[in-house]
């Protein structure tokens, strides 16, 4: 199976070629198309759900990842690392 980045090698050597001169190419829509399902799979795999943190007394809801943990084993807090970085990559970052 070929990785995610050998898989994304040749659709940024078109979006750079894209860059540099101008012209789309005939992969451009298929390119498009592919990197908007990536993104949509990951942000259905890192969807946030509610979790009671410390049950009882105490106790609170959160969001937190449905996809991600922690080195812990705790649940991550959402939004996680990968939907802040996808956040941050769409300019949506603070
Ligand atoms: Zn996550």
């Amino acid at each position: 199976m070929m990785s995610i980045r050998e898989l994304l090698a040749p659709v940024k050597t078109r979006a750079e070629a894209y860059r540099d001169h101008g012209t789309p190419g005939l992969h451009a829509p298929q390119d498009r198309a592919k990197l908007l399902a990536a993104v949509e799979g990951v942000l259905e795999v890192h969807d946030s759900t509610d979790a009671i943190m410390n049950p009882g007394r105490h106790e609170r809801l959160v969001k937190v990842c449905v996809g991600c943990g922690t080195d812990d084993g705790n649940w991550q807090h959402w939004p996680c690392p990968t939907i802040t970085a996808v956040t941050a990559a769409l300019g949506g970052g603070e």
